[in-house]
């Protein structure tokens, strides 16, 4: 059996349960076929063959909630999108070289949910290739390398957004030209988290000038989600967006995460923040499990990329992804998906509170619309992040029917993260279980 990195948040380490023959004999054919490099979560690891709607289903026909999904966020298997991928691949599937109308209505609907400034749209197969983009086109804008992240951010995989991604563990080096500032995690550190998370992105910029690095950009994740899931308050990037364009850098917003309506309030985090980037990065339930992702831009911040550099993507929007985004930007319209993830989001919020008198290791409890953070700490003081504890929480909620995973510098964040489509009564089930396993 290959190393494990116990850095992981939530990865299986061999030896730590029993396994049956079946999945014992996968993994080991995993490590052998597939190499050191992946990961499995949980202590069990899960061997799934269905989904539907919010469940999951292994191989012993065994329901799961799923309480981890911001790919499928409209659900397991989503008829209407379903529908489209199988529409468009029984007709045709082609690239961006040929005219077709299907990305051009994409672009449109996409558009249609920012402010004019943000123009244009440039797909991608990855939200890694869509950060890895928009990093190349702050290049060429402002003729500098220079880029500013938060301390626990995670940003992908490519070579040049790896050097941006510290969650990546301490063995992947951040690159020269990175600095991290940390986290705006209001809850912690108290009041005022708009002006300090302001100062320490003017720290950064000085100490990149210092060393004679010119700022490209500052990108954040605006829920902060490998930071500990931070919604609050609303408003607060304001001023790290003023710091970064003072020095003629941009300001990236990476939606992979909150973006499509997941926060409840509006389609994008950015907007809870009334700020407009100059590139907004996208992703994950783009398509609803097609890989499917890219970015919108101001005209003036792509303009010289697109004049010195063509653009070919040979598989990023393809006819029959572009078919799955639009099926799944008409569901969120038709299905009022971001009424449903602003109510029961706020039903999960008052639920998982709900038990902190019964509980003492739940600390501060968070979130936005059906993103929502519960952190584990010692009962005594309520301080000390617990992350044993937590990965037992998370284990215990696999063994009991229910998934969800850990985030956050510490591991020690409950990060409960369920399709859109969650129901008062999934919320219901999801609680009996969290308080189960907390006792
Ligand atoms: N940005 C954020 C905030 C992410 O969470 C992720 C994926 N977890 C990525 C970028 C990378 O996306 P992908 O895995 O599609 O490359």
């Amino acid at each position: 059996m290959n190393a494990v990195d116990l850095s992981s948040v939530n990865a299986f380490v061999p030896g730590q349960v029993d396994l049956g023959a079946d999945e014992a004999h996968l993994i080991e054919e995993r490590a052998r076929l597939l190499g050191p490099a992946y990961r499995l979560m949980y202590q069990k690891p899960l061997h799934l063959v269905r989904g539907e709607g919010v469940w999951l289903y292994d191989t012993e026909g065994r329901a799961f909630l799923d309480t981890y999904n911001n790919v499928v966020s409209l659900g397991h298997c989503h008829p209407d999108v379903v529908d489209a991928i199988t529409r468009q691949v029984t007709t045709l599937c082609t690239n961006t070289r040929y005219l077709h109308e299907t990305i051009l209505e994409l672009a449109d609907r996409l558009l249609a949910t920012v402010s004019d400034e943000l123009s244009h749209m440039m797909l991608t197969c990855s939200g890694s290739e869509a950060n890895d983009l928009a990093y190349r086109i702050a290049k060429v804008r402002t003729g500098g390398t220079g880029v500013i992240i938060t301390e626990t951010a995670y940003h992908g995989i490519t070579d040049a957004v790896s050097q941006f991604s510290p969650t990546l563990g301490p063995a992947v080096n951040l690159g020269v030209h990175v600095r991290t500032v940390p986290a705006p995690a209001a809850y912690r550190t108290g009041p005022n988290v708009a002006a300090r998370f302001a100062s320490d992105v003017e720290a950064a910029i000085a100490d990149l000038k210092r060393h004679g690095i010119k700022p490209a950009m500052l990108i954040v994740d605006t829920m902060f989600t490998s930071d500990g899931i931070l919604p609050d308050e609303p408003g607060f990037l304001q001023g790290a967006v003023e710091a970064i364009r003072r020095v003629g850098g941009i300001f990236v917003a990476d939606e992979v995460q909150p973006g499509f309506g997941r926060t409840g309030s509006h389609m994008w985090g950015f907007q809870r923040h009334d700020v407009v980037p100059d590139i907004v990065t996208m992703g994950k339930p783009m398509g609803n499990g097609q890989p499917i992702a890219g970015l919108l831009a101001k005209h003036d911040v792509v303009e010289a990329f697109g004049r010195s550099a063509r653009y070919f993507n040979t598989f990023a929007g393809n006819t029959v992804s572009c078919a799955a985004s639009v099926a799944v930007l008409k569901v969120i319209e038709r299905d009022r998906i971001m009424d449903n993830s602003a109510k029961v989001g706020a039903y999960l919020l008052e639920k998982v509170r709900a038990l902190v008198p019964k509980h003492a290791c739940l600390g501060n409890i968070r979130g936005a619309g059906l993103f929502v953070a519960a952190d584990i700490v010692s009962p005594e003081d309520g301080k000390i992040s617990d992350r044993d504890k937590t990965t037992r929480v998370v284990n215990a909620m696999r063994e009991d029917g229910v998934l969800i995973s850990a985030c956050g510098a510490d591991h020690n964040i409950l990060k409960i993260r369920p399709p859109l489509i969650f129901t008062r009564e999934n919320v219901d089930f999801f609680a009996e279980v969290l308080d189960r396993a907390l006792a």
